[in-house]
């Protein structure tokens, strides 16, 4: 972006600094050409399934050694060559590597967890179909990723690639939305939708948006953290010209902050679709104010909103990225006042068993007393308001 760098010499903006460079890369891909670097399909070809395949990148730890094995047959490993780039070689405790390589806790089971902690198999009305609020559903049309995030919460299907619907499944998951009228906005989802190839990606939303009474789609992908060469410009052009549409996507941690992702978000922007971040609260990852309001200026510089902090749900084997509701709370309120109002997100849970996200916020209320409402500002400081 020359024209936001300034005279010769001058300092960088963040707005500049945010695009400026490469991500560097490991040894170990250091010949790769930067046209194959580059290209989605080069790093899906050649994603880290196997421990040999991250030791050329990272040191393993002898209990994350053993965790690929004993999580074998639980849930899938496979991390980009872009994404591997991103870890701390030596570090087990770095955020980006706890997101994508296996750890033993992963075999633990709470007594609160469960398969599928929102129930969306619950409420499925056609084939990879949730349809759980009025007037939204959720549709799976993959159960691929370019990484698996040790943290997913839909681990029962994106375990299992086969579960996956197949293309004729669709119309009947289409023909359940032309049916109902009350449907006015569908999450594309999976899985990575982006893990289908151009034709088939557009062929999905152009089928949505044939559908007169549906106004929104979202596409909720992780492609701009874990692969963010996804969105070529041709791609982006095409799924333009199919707008009004909505990136939702699920940056964690400011590691994930780089260059490219950063190019990424401007060029969906730039295209006019509208982007927003889901971060999920993660313990030791970005379970504190700091890397939290780190990763929502970040955003918001490349015009993606922070929409929500998820508390991690209650999904089998993620108990140990969990963090207490208190965190939560307190992050919020640590950001609310003290940072631009759009760079705060909804703090939600998922209520299980489907009942659908309840914002939580710190009690900001009082006192409600003789028609006065007694409030707490972000400084601490009361102040009374009239109740009517
Ligand atoms: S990209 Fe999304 S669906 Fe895929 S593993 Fe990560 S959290 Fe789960």
């Amino acid at each position: 972006m020359p024209g936001q760098q300034g005279p010769p010499g001058a300092a960088l903006s963040a707005i500049a600094r945010d695009v400026a460079g490469e991500t560097p890369r490991p040894a170990a891909f250091a010949e790769v050409p930067a046209a194959d670097w580059t290209s989605w399909r080069w790093q899906q070809r050649n994603r880290l399934r196997a421990v040999a395949d991250l030791e050329r990148v990272i040191e393993l730890t002898s209990g994350e050694r053993d965790a690929f094995e004993a999580t074998s047959g639980r849930f899938r490993v496979a991390v980009t060559p872009y994404y591997a780039a991103l870890m701390d070689p030596v570090d087990p405790a770095c955020p980006v590597r706890r997101q994508a390589v296996p750890s033993a806790a992963e075999l633990t089971v709470g007594p609160w967890d469960r398969q599928d902690p929102l129930g969306e198999e619950r409420f499925l009305v056609a084939p990879g179909l949730t349809h759980r609020y009025p007037d939204r559903a959720l549709w799976y049309v993959t159960h691929n990723c370019p990484v698996y995030c040790r943290h997913c919460t839909r681990k029962r299907k994106v375990a299992d690639p086969t579960s996956a619907t197949s293309r004729p499944q669709w119309d009947a998951a289409l023909a359940y939305l032309a049916s109902h009228p009350e449907v006015r906005d569908v999450l594309v989802s999976g899985g990575d939708p982006l893990s289908l190839s151009d034709d088939r990606l557009l062929a999905v939303v152009s089928a949505l948006r044939r559908i007169p009474h549906i106004e929104v789609i979202r596409l909720c992908t992780r492609n701009p953290v874990t692969l963010p060469f996804r969105f070529t410009e041709d791609l982006v052009r095409r799924l333009a010209s199919l707008g009004p549409l909505f990136v939702h996507t699920h940056f964690n941690h400011p590691r994930e902050c780089t260059p490219e992702a950063a190019r990424c978000l401007r060029r969906l922007a730039d295209a006019g679709l509208s982007t927003a971040n889901q971060m999920v609260l993660l313990s030791g990852i970005n379970d504190d104010v700091a890397t939290v309001k780190r990763v929502n200026h970040w955003v918001l510089r490349q015009r993606c909103r922070p929409y929500y902090l998820f508390q991690a749900d209650l999904a089998e084997g993620i108990g140990h990225f969990r963090t207490p509701i208190q965190v939560g709370l307190d992050i919020i309120a640590a950001l609310r006042g003290h940072t631009s109002g759009m760079a705060v997100p909804h703090y939600v849970v998922d209520a299980p068993g489907g009942g659908g996200k309840v914002a939580l916020l710190p009690d900001a209320v009082v006192g409600r007393a003789d028609g006065v409402l007694t409030v707490r500002n972000y400084q601490g400081k009361l102040f009374e308001y009239p109740l009517a």
